[in-house]
């Protein structure tokens, strides 16, 4: 269906509006030369570019034309950032202190196979240093190939935010990939479009664009196609062209695309091109400095053993210094970084499946520890489908019926007569006005079901026109577009200008009631229009109050006859026409979201644009608020100080008929507190407010370009469910961090103990390097893994949110450590101190406390899965990938053991049953240790203490004010 055909057609025709003059325009696509003018495009004028182009802005390409364009001219995008080698990526691999630490290992070990009997078999002289480097070279490959996953994971996330642009095609506007537009397409931009092109304006209405990208100017910089350009004017001058990398901050333009990818000005300038700066998370950072405090420790305790070797005496240097190696190996989680990496990687692509999009990695840890959300109203907690349920209008009350946007319905007097064919004059002045003051178009789609395009809001509006048998057809062809003032979120109300049949220039307004009604100064009656009185007023607004009450959304008519749009203001004294009152319903699932959000300690308010008591009424519909809960207007707020403002913070639940700057305000309130803040906006004001909250989370369908630019995150659908969804994967994604650091640390406290035990007292030590690597990275590996995509816990979301200064581990987690370190190297000393202390026997005794300390942890990862709770109340259960996991682990350490082709390289012996039986009862044994020790961990601390404490640094009093399960 082309523009002029559709329900929502508009009749346009402007002096600033060359592109739909029908002597230009001539032919559905954009056939001529792009630059081949005697002047560049921006000094062309508009007229002589689009005549010699052929071009309609109306009708725009074919997508026939547009797919060869797209294969003559390639995709509309800036040539990829030189990208790492693979090479490279795997040698970084190496470059990091763990490695090179087991690099020298490898070293010694070479020297004491070279200084080894000769007598001895190549593989038992150089086995260790062998299996040692396969072992690094190995997770060399394991984390490339974990980085290139974790990459890929990005990438594809990336794209899944990538720009979209309005174009027009065959006729119709549509929203199609910014990598699509080819030149010659004509571009529909307005306020919070990201400009997906280089192109010439055509036609303009108060236009201004940023162009801080491009020119280093922030100032938003005013555009006009009809402006006059000189040739050589610079870009920052070239007021009739937008350009790629710029944001449209004011107006609305259409626009025909002249050069795309790395032919615009930005691709042009090579050095804009540079890689993004990798940026490591809060997360990786604490995790670097984590690991090498580890080292220290490590290397101080090599140290210590070394020097307490050379003390005693009696073994040769390069035994001793193999014992300290051994020591430092095995104490270093080495798969720590690698396992992390993977975690928080596949933890996004999880969250993207819900249709949360995470466009900044750190956002992924700080969702778990989110206090606030602040969420807008419309489309967020409510479906954005707008119905108009009642009318009031000359001081009566119409109800209408009917469904969706669907014309078909009536519009009943208090008799319940549908008075479509006989509108009183007020009414019928509305219609009219609603219809024209709107950029919405409705289509029926394949399902033959109404739907809009544009704001819900005009579409409904367009509905009622349709239902009152004023369709924008049979108006729209008396009046000539003039100008628009067009809507805004600070503005809350839009004017279109329009010249009738007679010449007057008459200004369509509508917008909320707070800003209008003060503006009226008419009143349109039955009986015509008379001045309106403060009686009126009240009578009006206590109307408005009365729908608003009822959750309705309400917006007042008006306009004004005989206006000039060059006046300065053009919406001043107004005939006030009528009331207009809308249902959104609540979207599905957000009562239940609301209430996890409680339950999860996590305090969720309401920041809308709309009336405090349409606003209130949804918030109570959906279980927002609750006893004692406030809520305060933008004008409020306003005349509130900071301080005041501080005070009231955490009793306020809604806000209401707020502005963008005074979001900012808000976030900054609830962060002085000690919150961690999630923060929804759509609009190109809400941009600095989603950069100050800690989650910025933008609208993938309905916000702007700019607002996802700021975000953190992006809700595909727009869902206020989809945060609560986030924040509960976040915290998933945390805890399983912690899950598996414990498990690695705590597995590896006991090959500290043992070795260093063992060591320092005992003639030999009881591990070869090759052992404690083989346990570190080979099967403690797996089950780290497995750990880190462990189901999220069922009470993860019926906890008080972690505080943000929470470190990785809490000190009950360093006591579980020591603990967990403790059992394990005693039973693994057991093993080995019950084996008489000669050499012959020493095979017996490693092969024991080597096995013992590769199964215990196979066991002692299922406690890992609950800090607090049994391994009996995980839920579920089993967790498959663990099961694997640990099986995995089991056979491939049984290979070691048993292949008699690897016992010289391991230096181990078949085990008789007997043996197997102690060792697997000793290996066991961690499970009731640690239950034990839970049981009696849960007796001291009766709730964990996220249940009972808010963020730390709140001031007393106002934690207990956050909802708590
Ligand atoms: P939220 O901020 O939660 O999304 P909202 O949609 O009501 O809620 P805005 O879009 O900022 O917030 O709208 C603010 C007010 O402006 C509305 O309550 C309404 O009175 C008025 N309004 C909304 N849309 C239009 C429009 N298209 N034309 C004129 N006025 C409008």
């Amino acid at each position: 269906m082309s523009e002029n055909e559709s329900l929502g057609a508009r009749k346009v025709g402007t002096a600033r509006d060359v592109a739909t003059d029908p002597s230009v325009n001539t032919t559905g696509s954009a056939r001529g030369a792009l630059t081949s003018g005697a002047l560049p495009v921006h000094a062309e004028d508009v007229g002589v570019f689009l005549e010699r182009l052929a071009v309609s802005s109306t009708d725009g390409m074919s997508e026939e034309e547009a797919r060869r364009r797209l294969a003559e001219h390639g995709p509309n995008r800036l040539p990829d950032p030189p990208k790492k080698s693979a090479l490279l990526k795997l040698i970084q691999q190496f470059a990091n202190p763990l490695v090179l630490t087991l690099l020298a290992a490898a070293v010694i070990a070479v020297v004491v196979g070279i200084t080894a009997g000769h007598e001895e078999s190549f593989l038992s002289r150089f086995g260790d240093a062998i299996a040692i480097l396969l072992i690094v070279i190995l997770n060399a490959f394991l984390g490339y190939y974990q980085e290139q996953r974790a990459e890929a994971a990005l990438e594809a996330l990336q794209k899944l935010s990538a720009p979209n642009a309005r174009v027009r095609r065959e006729g119709r506007s549509v929203i199609i990939a910014a990598e699509t537009v080819v030149p010659g397409d004509i571009l529909e931009l307005e306020a919070g479009d990201a400009v997906a092109a280089d192109a010439r304006l055509v036609q303009t209405i108060d236009l201004a664009t940023e162009e801080a990208a491009l020119t280093g100017e922030s100032a938003a910089a005013g555009k006009d196609a009809l402006a006059v350009v000189t040739a050589d004017a610079p870009l920052g001058d070239r007021l009739t062209m937008v350009f790629t990398g710029t944001s449209v901050v004011r107006g609305k333009a259409r626009a025909v695309v002249t050069s795309t990818g790395p032919k615009t000005e930005l691709g042009k300038i090579g050095e804009m091109i540079r890689s993004v700066e990798e940026q490591k998370t809060p997360l990786e950072e604490r995790l670097d400095k984590f690991g090498s405090i580890i080292l220290k420790v490590c290397l101080a305790l090599s140290v210590v053993l070394l020097g307490w070797g050379l003390l005693r005496g009696g073994r040769p240097l390069h035994e001793l210094l193999l014992e300290a190696v051994s020591l430092a190996v095995a104490a270093i989680p080495e798969g720590l970084p690698a396992i992390t990496t993977i975690t928080l990687a596949l933890g996004m692509q999880r969250m993207a499946r819900r249709g949360a999009i995470v466009r900044k990695l750190p956002a992924v840890e700080t969702l778990g520890a989110a206090t606030i959300i602040a969420s807008d109203k419309t489309g967020t907690l409510t479906q954005n489908e707008m119905t108009v349920r009642k009318v009031f209008a000359g001081g009566r009350r119409y109800i209408v019926t009917g469904e969706g946007y669907d014309p078909s319905g009536e519009i009943q007097d208090d008799q319940g007569k549908d008075v479509a064919d006989t509108l009183p004059a007020p009414l019928s002045y509305l219609m009219a006005t609603v219809a024209l003051c709107n950029n919405a178009h409705l289509e029926q789609s394949e399902e033959k079901r109404w739907v809009v395009v544009g704001d819900p809001t005009e579409g409904a509006l367009l509905t009622l026109s349709a239902k009152g048998h004023l369709p924008r057809e049979s108006v729209a062809p008396s009046h000539s577009f003039v100008h628009e003032l067009p809507f805004d979120s600070d503005r809350k109300r839009m004017t279109v200008i329009t010249r009738d049949d007679r010449g007057r220039e008459i200004a369509h307004v509508k917008g909320s009631i707070d800003t209008l009604l003060p503006r009226c100064v008419k009143y349109s009656t039955d009986t015509g229009v008379r001045a309106l009185e403060e009686a009126d007023r009240v009578a009006i607004t206590e109307e408005a109050n009365a729908l608003s009450a009822k959750a309705l959304r309400v917006l007042a008519v008006c306009r004004r006859v005989q206006v000039s749009k060059d006046e300065a203001d053009v919406e001043r004294e107004l005939t006030f026409l009528g009331l207009v009152a809308m249902m959104d319903p609540p979207r599905a699932g957000v009562t239940e979201a609301v209430a996890t959000c409680k339950k999860a300690g996590v305090r969720a308010v309401m920041i809308t644009g709309d009336h405090r008591l349409t606003a209130t009424a949804i918030a109570q519909e959906i279980g927002l608020w609750e006893e004692g809960d406030e809520t305060i207007s933008g004008a409020e707020l306003a005349a509130m100080d900071d301080a005041e403002l501080a005070k009231r913070i955490m009793s306020l639940r809604v806000f209401a008929r707020t502005t963008a700057e005074q979001k900012l305000r808000i976030v900054r309130a609830f962060k002085a507190r000690g919150h961690v803040v999630a923060m929804t906006g759509d609009g190109v004001n809400d941009a600095p407010a989603l950069r100050e909250a800690h989650i910025g989370v933008a609208m993938g369908r309905g916000g702007t370009d700019v607002a996802r630019q700021a975000a953190d995150l992006v809700l595909a659908d727009d869902n206020f469910a989809t945060i609560v969804d986030a924040v509960r994967e976040g915290r998933t994604i945390y805890r399983n961090i912690q899950k598996f650091i414990f498990f690695l640390l705590s597995s590896n406290m006991g090959l500290l103990v043992a070795v260093f035990f063992v060591s320092f007292f005992g003639k030999w030590p009881p591990l070869t390097p090759l052992m404690i690597l083989w346990i570190n990275l080979v099967t403690n590996g797996l089950p780290a893994l497995a750990l880190g995509i462990d189901p999220p816990d069922p009470h993860l979301m019926r906890e008080g949110p972690r505080s943000p200064d929470e470190g990785l581990l809490q000190a009950r987690d360093y006591l579980g450590i020591a603990y967990v370190g403790g059992v394990m190297g005693l039973c693994a000393i057991l093993l080995y101190g019950m084996s008489p202390q000669d050499e012959q026997s020493l095979l017996g005794a490693r092969a024991l406390a080597f096995s013992l300390l590769a199964l215990s942890p196979l066991f002692h990862a299922w406690s890992c899965r609950s800090p607090r709770l049994s391994l009996f109340s995980s839920r579920p259960l089993i967790s498959l990938p663990l099961l694997l996991s640990v099986l995995a682990s089991a056979a491939i350490h049984l290979v070691a053991l048993l292949v008699p082709a690897l016992r010289p390289v391991f230096r181990t012996y078949e085990l008789s049953p007997d043996e197997w039986m102690i060792l697997l009862g000793l290996a066991v044994l961690i499970i009731p240790a640690v239950e034990i020790a839970k049981f009696v961990y849960r007796r001291l601390y009766p709730a964990a203490p996220t249940e009972l404490s808010g963020p730390p640094s709140l001031p007393a009093g106002s934690a207990a004010k956050a909802p708590r399960a």
